[in-house]
């Protein structure tokens, strides 16, 4: 996909939980090397669009094709392995294990060795093993978390875990990278942090999806801005416009 393309796109997607429509109906295009707001009230439909996007749930009717190839249907992993990574609304990190570790957890996908490598602790082995850790270190540092490397997951400050949910999503090396309202919980410090590392992020040409409740963050990063109300599409343009949507606005506040 050449920039300026669509990365994603999201056709007639349809998700129905017993009677209610999260999903209802929704198109969606993503260009390569945006970013991309996904903005609604409560409910609307925002993480059941990450949870479609990323083959956790199978929609119930539609499509979404990544690269021009349709993804819906397949498995979690196949997509992350194919190019998108995310990152959770409530932190998922191996809390026992180190921040590096939680990031090589991400990394270890790209590894050739086999189980007998592993055992025998062949020079493969060891030089993958070598590779991983200092990728992991350069992506420690690109987040900002080398000091607590070493610390568990558990044992770093919440605003540190979220960095280092996206540290591990990066591992994966994704072209799309899908961020869960990533500033929620986090202090106005972590906040500019997080603002800093979403732009680094773009300039290395990665794609991303935010969802985001700090309507600042959103509108101050986003290159377009999607709004969905009851799962569907209610608004979609530059930040500039949608913040004076009344369609956007009567959402807001009506909910
Ligand atoms: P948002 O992230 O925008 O706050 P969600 O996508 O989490 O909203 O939820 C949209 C709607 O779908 C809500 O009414 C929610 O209760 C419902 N929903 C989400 N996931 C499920 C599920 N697995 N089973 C039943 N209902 C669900
Ligand atoms: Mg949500």
């Amino acid at each position: 996909v050449a920039a300026g393309g669509n990365l994603l796109s999201v056709k007639q997607i349809l998700m129905q939980f017993g009677g209610l429509k999260a999903l209802n109906q929704v198109n969606l295009d993503i260009v390569k090397g945006s970013v991309h707001g996904l903005i609604g009230p409560n409910g609307s439909g925002k993480s059941t669009m990450m949870n479609v996007l990323t083959g956790i749930y199978q929609p119930t009717a539609g499509k979404v094709e990544f690269k021009g190839k349709t993804i819906s249907g397949s498995t979690p992993s196949a997509i992350a392995l194919g190019g998108v990574a995310r990152t959770f609304q409530n932190v998922q990190l191996f809390g026992e294990m180190s921040a590096t570790e939680n990031v090589l957890v991400g990394l270890h996908h790209s590894y050739r060795s086999n189980v007998l490598d592993v055992i025998f602790n062949t020079r493969r082995y060891r030089n993958e093993e070598q590779a991983a850790r200092v990728r992991a270190a350069g992506i420690l540092q690109f987040v900002g978390l080398s000091d607590l490397a070493h610390e568990e997951a558990r044992n770093l400050p919440y605003g540190k875990q979220r960095l280092l949910e996206i540290g591990r999503a990066l591992g994966l090396n994704p072209e799309l990278l899908l961020l869960d309202e990533p500033a929620a919980g986090l202090t106005a410090p972590d906040i500019k942090d997080l603002i800093a590392i979403i732009h680094k992020i773009r300039q290395q040409g990665m794609t991303i999806i935010l969802i985001e409740h700090h309507m600042d963050v959103v509108m101050s990063i986003s290159d377009t801005v999607t709004v969905l109300d009851f799962g569907q599409k209610i608004a979609e343009g530059k930040p500039i416009a949608i913040q004076v949507d009344p369609k956007v606005i009567e959402a807001y506040l009506g909910g």
